[in-house]
């Protein structure tokens, strides 16, 4: 049996959530099979254990695969786990841990009280469904973006029992299920079995998924006759759009300074550092999660700011009401005297044949996320020779991987402290050497590589491959509103973080500064100050 996985300060803190958001008996029905998956058997049935412990009105049931109930519920994998299945259709296969540990806390909150995590605006779109739906989500421990796609699953799952169903996949559980499906990224989402969403999506689009049977298709920005679901909600002094360390810190300087201010997030909070494996050069903290950090910067944030995750904005229109601008975003329309964008940047792609076909199947940007599925030994490529690849590169081997550098130049320029590491661990590097195409039918199977002057040209096995040769700014909002940019399409800001619009500031990545945390929560910092001052003056003249 494993050690008892739940700590005595998770101990504490779910004893106090469940003291106060559960309102009502959940039961947890574990399915397991001797000599399948055992060591994820024993480390389930302790988690399921551990909360039953920890609260009474959690009912905890064992079964074995082949018995009466896993022939009533239809449970053929090990180790499985339902929750509240007299009412619901909510079923983990595989252990929810890690990362997962959040949505499965967050299904017996919703289960115990028969109430979703949705908006509003969600639920009464929700009700329309009158076709069967049956979600599956494929997750993995490690991926920071997993639990939240998971939620919107479970959560439609409540909300209409009657026609939806939610199953969580483990994919290193379940390496058939992930291949099958094609996914070895994560997450990622199927409807009835067809691939609605690769990665986490703003919750509307999950939403339009569910209704429709099929991806989301852009909706474009609401229209006005779209009445705002909650309108007292919809006015603020300062709206950010993006919840990374820029968009954080402009929410506890705007919050403090007494703006009531709103942070939207399209997808997962914390931008790339929430993919980033160790942080080390954050002043405070000399080694720390990247998850971990933002999970931190988040709850201080929340103290002053409403947040909320999936709602992407649209547009930004200067002629809203009484002078304010309006803040047209996928669950509405919203107003504010000022907004502050936080954006950041996405990685970049190679841009060479297979790339596309490929992602997911075995080429990943993420190695978080994605990273968990070759612990075992497993061949693995990491391309590029910044801070992020060799990052990538360490936090690969460390996990059990077989990783291989490669890299386009005579040396990375990574900081010299990582580079260390590398050469210290002694991993294999091929120099100057580019790769030309992706070879596989339904997943990767070779990397086709040569050397940077086009000779020796080969093809190498790999069981999967990191991409992480840079980011390339989310500014598509930005140019469609007209602000002005750089020739690189970073945001133009001045020495205070103003863009060229009245009212508008930017902060962080997508001003095209050093791409530091430093930095972002420094300029995060800036844009709230001077939109606190501006809209003083402007109060005062
Ligand atoms: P980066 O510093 O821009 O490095 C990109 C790397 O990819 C470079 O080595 C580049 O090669 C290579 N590359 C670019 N295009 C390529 C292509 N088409 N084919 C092959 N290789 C290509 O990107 P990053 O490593 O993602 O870092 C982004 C920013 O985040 C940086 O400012 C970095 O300092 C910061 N960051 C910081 C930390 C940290 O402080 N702990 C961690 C992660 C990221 P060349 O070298 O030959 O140009």
């Amino acid at each position: 049996m494993p050690e008892d996985i739940i700590t005595p300060e998770v101990e504490k803190t779910l004893l106090e959530t469940f003291a106060k958001e559960l309102k009502g008996e959940v039961t947890l029905h574990v399915f397991t099979k001797k000599g399948h998956n055992d060591q994820f058997n024993d480390v389930l049935i302790n988690l399921v254990q551990g909360v039953a412990r920890i609260e009474k009105r959690i009912k905890a049931f064992y079964h074995q695969i082949g018995d009466a109930d896993s022939a009533r519920f239809k449970v053929a994998r090990s180790p499985s786990l339902l929750i509240s299945p007299d009412k619901y259709n909510i079923r983990y296969t595989g252990a929810p841990l890690g990362e997962e540990g959040r949505s499965f806390i967050a299904a017996i909150l919703m289960a115990g009280s028969g109430r979703d995590f949705l908006e509003q605006e969600s639920r009464n779109r929700i009700k329309k469904l009158s076709v069967h739906r049956d979600v599956m989500v494929f997750v993995s421990p490690t991926c920071p973006y997993c639990p939240q796609e998971a939620i919107y699953a479970i959560s439609a799952a409540i909300a209409r029992p009657d026609v939806v169903s939610a199953e969580i996949v483990e994919i290193y559980e379940n390496l058939d299920l992930a291949e099958e499906h094609a996914a070895m990224s994560v997450p990622k989402t199927y409807i009835n079995g067809e691939l609605t969403a690769s990665g986490l999506e703003p919750e509307h689009d999950f939403i339009s998924s569910l209704l429709a049977g099929e991806p989301a298709a852009f909706a474009g920005p609401i229209q006005a006759e779209q009445p705002p679901s909650e309108k007292e909600n919809r006015d603020f002094d300062v709206i950010i759009i993006g919840a990374g360390p820029a968009g954080l810190s402009a929410a506890v300087y705007a919050g403090r300074s007494g703006m009531r201010s709103l942070v939207l997030e399209k997808a997962n909070v914390g931008g790339q550092v929430s993919i980033t494996p160790v942080v080390e050069n954050y002043p405070g903290f000399q080694q720390i999660a990247g998850k971990t950090l933002v999970d931190q910067m988040l709850r201080q944030a929340a103290q002053y700011a409403r947040i909320k995750q999936g709602v992407a904005v649209n547009d930004i229109r200067a002629e809203g009401n009484n002078g304010k601008l309006e803040i047209i975003a996928s669950d509405g329309i919203y107003h504010a005297r000022a907004v502050i964008i936080g954006t950041g940047a996405s990685y970049r792609k190679l841009g060479v044949p297979g790339e596309d076909r490929l992602a997911g199947r075995g080429i990943s940007y993420c190695a978080t996320c994605d990273g968990y599925l070759f612990k075992d030994s497993k061949n693995v490529m990491v391309i590029g020779g910044g801070n992020t690849a060799v990052t990538d590169a360490l936090y690969l081997d460390g996990i059990g991987a077989r990783v291989t550098l490669v890299h386009r130049s005579k040396d990375v320029r990574a900081e010299d402290r990582l580079k260390q590491v590398l050469f210290q661990r002694n991993l294999p590097v091929l120099w100057e050497t580019k790769v030309v195409e992706f070879i596989g039918e339904k997943k990767l199977d070779k990397v086709r590589v040569e050397d940077i002057n086009g000779q020796n040209r080969r093809d190498m096995k790999m069981d999967g491959v990191f991409i992480a040769v840079g980011y390339a700014p989310q500014s598509a909002l930005a140019k469609e509103i007209g602000i002005d940019l750089t020739l690189e399409g970073y945001i133009k800001v001045d020495d205070r973080m103003r863009t060229s619009m009245p009212g508008v500031y930017a902060a962080g990545d997508i001003t095209g500064s050093e791409k530091q945390i430093t930095v972002a929560v420094a300029q995060g910092t800036i844009a709230a100050i001077t939109a606190f001052e501006d809209l003083t003056k402007k109060t005062v003249r």
